[in-house]
């Protein structure tokens, strides 16, 4: 059923997804603060990072521990809250919530339950990233996190090697080195940018190969967003052209194109007849 919000007509308790800085407490801003000075309670992730920033802005208010962890557990509870006429806030220990953070399970619940979500934009390291990083951001893919598990990730970087958008990943300082090595293998000529301590002391940003990147491996710590050129229909072309007719095939069909179709398209990326191509794989 069709559900309509129109949050600045009416007076009902709501619940607030507040921004914050990702780094810099002097990025907060004005509509945060008059937020966080208004709500009755503010949902966090650790209370001693989010109570730091109160402290910074001299605002004092009951906080209460919501992560990844007990999201689903505490939902209701917060829900029960709003409706019983409390202004709720969710905040993360950095930028917006819901961007790989917890949020999302309470935003699905307050919109079902028709209670007022109302967002106060604030910084998140990915767009930050992808602004400086003079990379295209017409076309964006955000993957957050990727697996921890070496093995997983690497699969994953994989099924992402073609696509043509833009790349955007978070990742750990820990896992940065096997990553760039897994790029370096996957897509050696790709131009990316990592931006490291974003709105810090010690903000940084490269921009090159992988390789060139993991040059300076020793020097790169902290907390990191690495954007990724999208693949070239060249480069694809070309990876494509030099690998079997039979992997050719099975780049389109995966692609959810009809056999002819994917024959057709494999014939047009090799310069050659569709005939062929059809001969060739009849003889298989
Ligand atoms: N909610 C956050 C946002 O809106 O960007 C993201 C939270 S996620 C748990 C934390 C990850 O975001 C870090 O591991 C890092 O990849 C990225 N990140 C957060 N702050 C950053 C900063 N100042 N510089 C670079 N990356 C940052």
């Amino acid at each position: 059923m069709l559900k309509r919000q129109k949050t600045f007509f009416t007076n009902c308790s709501k619940l607030y997804i507040v921004g914050v800085p990702i780094g810099n407490f002097d990025d907060i801003s004005i509509r945060a603060i008059q937020t966080l000075q208004m709500v009755d309670l503010i949902y966090c992730e650790d209370t001693r990072v989010t109570q730091k920033l109160l402290n910074y802005l001299h605002i004092s208010k009951p906080l209460k521990s919501y992560h990844t962890f007990n999201e689903n557990e505490l939902t209701n509870m917060l829900i029960e809250q709003i409706k019983m006429g409390k202004n709720i806030a969710i905040v993360s220990d950095a930028g917006m919530p819901i961007i790989s953070d917890p949020g999302f399970v309470a935003v699905r619940q307050a919109i079902q339950d028709e209670i007022d979500v109302v967002v106060i934009p604030g910084p998140s390291a990915f767009v930050t990233a992808l602004v400086g990083s003079g990379i295209s951001s017409n076309r964006i893919v955000f993957t957050g996190f990727l697996n921890s598990n070496d093995n997983k990730r690497k699969k994953e970087l994989e099924n992402l090697k073609d696509i043509e958008e833009t790349l955007i990943l978070y990742e750990s300082p820990h896992r940065i080195k096997e990553t760039l090595e897994m790029l370096k293998e996957l897509m050696p000529n790709r131009y990316m940018c990592l931006a490291r301590e974003l709105t810090k002391q010690y903000e940084e940003y490269l921009h090159g190969t992988p390789a060139e990147i993991l040059n300076l491996i020793d020097e790169i710590k902290g907390e990191i967003v690495l954007i990724i050129e999208g693949a070239t229909r060249k480069e694809i072309n070309e990876e494509l052209n030099s690998g079997s007719i039979e992997d050719h095939m099975k780049y389109y069909l995966t692609k959810g194109l009809d056999e002819k179709n994917a024959m057709k398209m494999v014939a047009k990326d090799r310069e050659v007849s569709k005939s062929q191509i059809y001969q060739y794989l009849k003889k298989k």
